[in-house]
């Protein structure tokens, strides 16, 4: 599976990186061009010209927008604050908390951000909030868990915050192939005790980067559902999209481009909206992995059917071309299921 993974991005990794390569935008809600920095993985870094939304935040964005709260306006706990997606989200929720995480201040603490003249930031740990119980309609994050000592009180912690119809909607690098997750640092005696190599992640606040205390694995769905959530997830693989897995060539690892929706678990109303999003239990991964598979196959039947090169097939000229014949396949596969069916019937009846 790694290296169908590998082989299918590698065909647009050149294209990313040259700067020609469209994909339709869920923010823009148009075809847009991608850029690309030089330090960049498939999962973060195909990056929208338009609205400046990289592939992990546009797929959050897109399951954000599905994923519709019972309130009209909702009480929102974004965990992020000096970045583009919250300048998105502020025009979206009135109600929108924003914090960002400041060593050694108090949650709820306001922190003077140096760059901005008199701008405050509300500080909040997010294993440990200032927010009242019941009272968040929606939390949001995106790739915070790897970076905290406890992603399990963070869980207890939503669950505290978030009414009992609420959502929590969040990505973090998830490594599906490994069953526990994997302590690179731990906290003990209130001293950061370094099990592995210290390893950094961009973070808009610092330049030394966020550290990654842990890398999540399989258990991470265990311990949802222990804490009492119902977890379902979106698996972002989509070149139409510009969505992505990050497969770097050099380890064996790679990391989807996945967003994690989490209810209540004894909420039945949400858990059917969520059911109706096109979600998936985690044990459909591994059969998602040959829809995306089927995925592939389309885009190149249509390349060999209209003599098109995989260059070419990505030009936005042909997207749409793309768009309109996948319709069409899918149409064909519904009539071959329905001639099949009717076929066993018919061999019953006889
Ligand atoms: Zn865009």
């Amino acid at each position: 599976m790694l290296e169908f993974v590998r082989k299918s991005s590698n065909i647009y990794k050149d294209k990313i990186k040259s700067g020609t390569f469209s994909f339709y935008c869920s923010n823009c809600c148009s075809f847009q061009k991608a850029n690309s920095s030089d330090d960049w993985s498939l999962r973060n870094q195909v990056i929208c010209e338009k609205c400046g939304l990289g592939g992990r935040f546009r797929h959050l964005y897109e399951i954000i927008e599905k994923i519709k709260p019972s309130e009209l306006n909702p009480n929102v706990a974004l965990f992020e604050d000096v970045t583009l997606f919250t300048q998105i989200l502020k025009r979206k929720y009135i109600n929108l908390k924003t914090s960002e995480y400041f060593d050694g201040y108090k949650s709820g603490d306001l922190v003077q951000y140096p760059p901005i003249k008199d701008y405050f930031i509300t500080n909040q740990d997010i294993q440990n909030t200032s927010y009242e119980s019941d009272s968040i309609d929606l939390i949001i994050h995106g790739d915070v868990y790897e970076h905290i000592p406890s992603i399990e009180e963070a869980l207890v912690e939503a669950k505290r915050i978030l009414k009992p119809d609420g959502y929590m909607i969040f990505t973090m690098p998830f490594y599906d192939f490994i069953d526990e997750t994997v302590v690179r640092v731990e906290v003990k005696n209130n001293k950061l005790n370094f099990l592995m190599p210290k390893h950094y992640h961009g973070n808009p606040l610092s330049e030394k980067g966020a550290l990654v205390f842990t890398e999540p694995g399989r258990e991470f769905l265990n311990l949802s559902e222990k804490v009492g959530f119902n977890v379902k997830l979106s698996l972002g693989y989509d070149p139409l999209k510009g969505y992505f897995p990050d497969c770097n060539e050099s380890d064996q690892r790679h990391c989807w481009n996945l967003v994690f929706v989490l209810s209540l678990s004894n909420q039945q109303q949400n858990n059917n909206q969520i059911n109706s999003s096109k979600l998936m239990d985690m044990n459909l991964l591994t059969k998602n992995y040959e829809e995306i598979k089927k995925i592939n196959q389309d885009l190149k039947n249509i390349a060999d059917k209209y003599k098109l090169s995989n260059e070419q097939i990505i030009e936005s000229k042909s997207w749409k071309l793309i768009l309109f014949y996948r319709k069409i396949i899918e149409k064909i596969r519904f009539k071959q299921k329905i001639k099949s069916f009717l076929k066993k019937i018919k061999i019953k009846s006889r």
